[in-house]
């Protein structure tokens, strides 16, 4: 089923929660929302559920203008935030309800409870009450009710959220593995980004209630289309740096820029983490303040004048790297974005030119 939203607009009196916001979700795949909170990822997912009406736009399921169908006649299954199971039903009653209320006999609905429970690995809970469930089993047993009649496209409103670290990467990767199996267009709201780019086959970023960018993890992570885009998926260090043309000149480097160029040619550019190479000199003119470790990779922190930017090194490279250590920074060769210079950190100007920087 392909899920198309176009020019959706609602609002709440004077809140404009979505303002024209247009995506595809196409046959099969996981659609992560992404945003700040208030961009209007759960009025969407409402809307594309029949929860919600919008002012103005349509919600079209294959090619057909379902806006104005009311939830209840739409094939739609929903996990929320919270597990919002029936208190006074156990797991297997809860999985089974949408087929009571379709009237299927109760054999058939227990024997379709237990197929249920199982994909969701819980095969032993059935008889649980939600008070007797962890976190993590409650929002299985909601995925599994929601999977019960069939739908024809899950919709996901954080359904993590609740739970502790550990618990939420396992169940992600466990509701991945299910879409893929069920071949189930899937929208997921989040506002977490690691979540969004290790889950989903494309991912929408919404701002102010509307689409401001939509590709693959890779894409919007790699080749942001706006500085809003880069600084909400991921980490971005903040260079002072001049334009001139096509280019930037950044801690002594030359490197191209993509996208839009702001009016002045002070500007501040945008630099990942993992692409700040660091390398130990003592005659480098910048030193590393912090470092921690995470196990794959070490994240420093390193002073350069008044500025401080963050590297992300490899692991084993944290010995030889520790705070003190006096380095020289240099940058990966590839196109940056940049914006309008915010910060008033400038430096010193021997550190602009390459001489003082390597
Ligand atoms: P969060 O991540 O915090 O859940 P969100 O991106 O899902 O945020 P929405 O819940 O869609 O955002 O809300 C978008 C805007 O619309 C917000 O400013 C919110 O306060 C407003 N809003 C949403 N629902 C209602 C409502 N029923 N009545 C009034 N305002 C609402």
């Amino acid at each position: 089923m392909t899920v198309e939203l176009r020019g959706l607009r609602r609002t709440f009196g004077h809140t404009v929660a979505l303002d024209g916001l247009d995506l595809t979700v196409r046959q099969g795949e996981l659609m992560a929302l992404l945003g700040p909170s208030g961009c209007g990822k759960t009025t969407a997912l409402r809307c594309v559920a029949g929860f919600e009406f919008p002012d103005s736009g349509a919600v079209l399921v294959d090619g057909k203008d379902i806006t104005r169908v009311p939830a209840n006649r739409r094939d739609a299954g929903m996990v929320f935030q919270s597990y919002s199971l029936f208190p006074n039903l156990n797991a297997r009653d809860n999985v089974a309800f949408g087929l009571r209320v379709r009237k299927v006999a109760a054999a058939k609905r227990h024997a379709r409870a237990a197929e249920l429970l199982e994909l969701v690995g819980l095969p032993a809970h059935a008889e649980r009450y939600p008070h007797e469930l962890s976190g993590g089993q409650q929002q299985r047993v909601a995925l599994a009710r929601a999977l019960a009649l069939e739908p024809r496209v899950l919709l996901l409103d954080e359904p993590l959220s609740a739970l502790d670290a550990k618990v939420r990467v396992t169940l992600r990767e466990e509701i991945r593995r299910l879409q893929l199996d069920l071949g189930i267009t899937t929208i997921f709201v989040t506002h977490d980004q690691e979540e969004a780019l290790s889950v989903a086959d494309h991912v929408a970023v919404l701002r102010d209630g509307r689409l401001e960018q939509c590709g693959s993890p890779a894409e919007v992570y790699d080749r942001p289309a706006t500085p809003f885009v880069a600084e909400f998926v991921g980490t971005m260090n903040h260079v002072p740096g001049r334009l001139s043309g096509n280019e930037v000149t950044v801690l002594g480097q030359r490197l191209p820029v993509d996208g839009a160029l702001p009016a002045s040619s002070d500007v501040d550019v945008l630099i990942r983490p993992e692409t700040v190479l660091v390398t130990p000199d003592p005659e480098g003119k910048a030193t590393i303040v912090a470092s921690s470790f995470r196990g794959a990779s070490a994240r420093l922190r390193v002073r350069l004048g008044e500025l401080e930017v963050l590297s992300d090194v490899p692991g084993h490279d944290a010995v030889r790297l520790a705070p003190g250590t006096q380095v020289a920074l240099s940058l990966v060769q590839r196109p940056v974005l940049v914006s309008e210079r915010t910060a008033a950190t400038t430096l010193p100007a021997e550190m602009e030119d390459p001489a003082g920087v390597n």
